[in-house]
C-alpha cells in the first residue's frame, strides 16, 4: 500500500525540509508499511485495540525503535514505550508520542504520523550526534480511539493511574468480549495495570504531533499549527416531552409536538457558541425521534449536545445558556424537556513556553505557523492534566479525517518531523 502515489513521490522529496538525519523516503515508507496492516476492502484501515492488527503494527514499529538503539519496554496493558537514555538519566523524562489503533475504516495518518514523527525526530536527534541532557521516551499509547471498547484515550489514562483493574471488566466490544479478556487474550496482565503507572513528577514535558483533522491550516496555507489548549468534551442529553399524536387528525393549533420544538433548540444552539468564545463550539449530531413515524406526531425527541471549548468556564457558561433555551422552548411550546449531564472532561491549557518553543523551531525552518485550539481529544489532553504538554499540528487535506481520505502530504509530514526534533531536544536541555 502506498499512502504516496509513486508518481509523485520525487517531486514530493524535492519539496521537503532539508534536515540532516530525516530521510524523507523513509516517512513515506514507513507511513504505507504501518498502513498496510488492517487495510480494509475499502482502502481504509482498521486497527482495533488487542487484535492482530494491532499487535502486528506494534511490532514492526518496536522495530523500528530498536533499530535506531532505543531502550524498549511494554507496560502490563500493552502501552509499549522506548528510550534514548539522556546525559542526566536521573532527570524527569520529555515524552513524545500518540497512538497506532484507529476508528474502523480509518486513515493511515491518524495516531501513525504521530508516532512516527516522535520516531524520526529521536533519529534525526542520535544522527546528527547530538546530546540530549534528559531522557527521551517514546510512548505509543493503546486504545487512543475508543473504537472497540467504547473507552477512549485508555492507554494514557492507565498510564497516570487513572483506570484500575477492576474498571476493566466494565467494557465490552461487540461481541462481548470485555476489555480484560481482550488483553489476556494477547497476553498482558490486566491485572497489574497499575504497575505500569508514571508518576507525574517523573515526566518533564510531554509533546504530540497530530494531523489536524480540520481545514484551518490549510485553507489558510500554514505549515505547522501550534495548539494553544485542547478542548474537552461536555455532553448534555435535552428530552422533550409532548403529546403523540395522529398525524392526519390532530390540527395545528392543538399539537404539542417534539420534532419541532427540537428543530427551534437545534438552530438555537448553532448560534448561541460565537456569542461565548470564539473558539466555543457546540454540535448536535444525535437526535432520537420517538416513536419516529412518518404519520405520528412525534411526543418524545432527545437531542444530545457536544460542547466544547478551551476555556472551561466558557464552556460551562455555554451549556447553561444552552439549557436555558431548552427551557425556553419547552415553555412557549406547552412541553416538558428533561435534561441529563453525560462526559464532561476540562480541557487542557498548553504553557506558552512549549507555544513558543514550537514557534520559534517553526521560523528557524522558515515554516509558518497558526495557532489554533484542538477540538478533538487526544492522549496529550490527558497527560496535559498533569505535565506541561503540547502539540503540533500538520495540515489535514479537505479536513479529513477518520476515513480513507485522510491525507497529509509528504512535504508537511517531514515540516512536522523537523519541529518536532528541535522543540524535543530543546525540551531535553531545560533545566
Ligand atoms: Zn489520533
Amino acid at each position: 500500500m502506498n499512502v504516496f502515489s509513486k508518481e509523485r513521490l520525487l517531486k514530493d522529496v524535492m519539496q521537503c525540509s532539508k534536515i540532516e538525519g530525516i530521510d524523507p523516503l523513509d516517512v513515506a515508507e514507513r507511513l504505507s508499511k504501518m498502513a498496510a496492516i488492517g487495510v480494509t476492502p475499502e482502502g481504509g484501515i482498521t486497527r482495533y485495540p488487542y487484535t492482530k492488527e494491532e499487535r502486528e503494527v506494534k511490532e514492526v514499529f518496536r522495530g523500528w525503535m530498536e533499530s535506531i538503539g532505543l531502550e524498549v519496554h511494554v507496560d502490563p496493558i500493552g502501552n509499549l514505550f522506548g528510550r534514548l537514555i539522556g546525559e542526566n538519566p536521573e532527570l524527569p523524562v520529555v515524552m513524545t508520542g500518540s497512538h497506532l489503533d484507529t476508528v474502523p475504516n480509518g486513515g493511515a495518518f491518524d495516531g501513525a504520523l504521530g508516532c512516527l514523527s516522535s520516531l524520526m525526530a529521536i533519529e534525526a536527534i542520535i544522527k546528527q550526534g547530538l546530546k540530549p541532557q534528559r531522557t527521551i521516551e517514546l510512548a505509543v499509547f493503546v486504545d487512543e480511539e475508543g473504537a472497540r471498547f467504547k473507552n477512549g484515550i485508555f492507554g494514557s489514562r492507565a498510564m497516570m493511574g487513572e483506570v484500575t483493574a477492576e474498571q476493566l471488566k466494565n467494557f465490552s466490544d461487540a461481541d462481548g468480549i470485555t476489555l480484560e479478556e481482550a488483553m489476556k487474550e494477547q497476553g498482558y496482565l490486566p491485572g497489574q495495570i497499575l504497575l505500569g503507572k508514571r508518576r507525574a513528577e517523573d515526566i518533564f514535558a510531554f509533546l504530540e504531533l497530530h494531523i489536524e483533522q480540520g481545514k484551518i491550516l490549510e485553507n489558510e496555507e500554514k505549515n505547522i499549527g501550534i495548539v494553544n489548549g485542547i478542548a474537552g468534551p461536555s455532553w448534555r442529553t435535552f428530552t422533550f416531552l409532548g403529546n403523540t399524536d395522529h398525524a392526519g387528525n390532530t390540527p395545528m393549533h392543538m399539537r404539542k409536538d417534539t420534532v419541532t420544538a427540537a428543530a427551534e433548540f437545534i438552530l438555537g444552539v448553532e448560534k448561541l457558541p460565537r456569542t461565548f468564545s470564539p473558539t466555543a463550539v457546540a454540535t448536535v449530531g444525535r437526535m432520537n425521534v420517538f416513536p419516529n413515524g412518518t404519520n405520528i406526531i412525534a411526543g418524545k425527541t432527545e437531542v444530545v449536545v457536544d460542547a466544547r471549548d478551551i476555556h472551561v468556564d466558557k464552556r460551562d457558561e455555554l451549556l447553561e445558556a444552552i439549557t436555558q433555551l431548552a427551557h425556553e422552548i419547552a415553555q412557549a411550546r406547552e412541553l416538558e424537556v428533561k435534561v441529563e449531564s453525560g462526559i464532561s472532561i476540562p480541557p487542557v491549557m498548553v504553557p506558552d513556553s512549549i507555544q513558543s518553543m514550537i514557534a520559534r523551531a517553526a521560523e528557524r525552518h522558515g515554516l509558518s505557523t497558526r495557532t489554533l485550539p484542538s477540538g478533538a481529544g487526544h492522549d496529550a489532553m490527558i497527560l496535559g492534566k498533569y505535565v506541561p504538554s503540547g502539540m503540533i499540528f500538520v495540515p489535514s487535506h479537505k479536513g479529513k479525517s477518520h476515513s480513507p481520505e485522510e491525507w497529509t502530504s509528504l512535504p508537511d509530514c517531514v515540516n512536522g518531523i523537523v519541529v518536532m526534533k528541535e522543540v524535543l531536544f530543546e525540551l531535553a536541555n531545560q533545566n
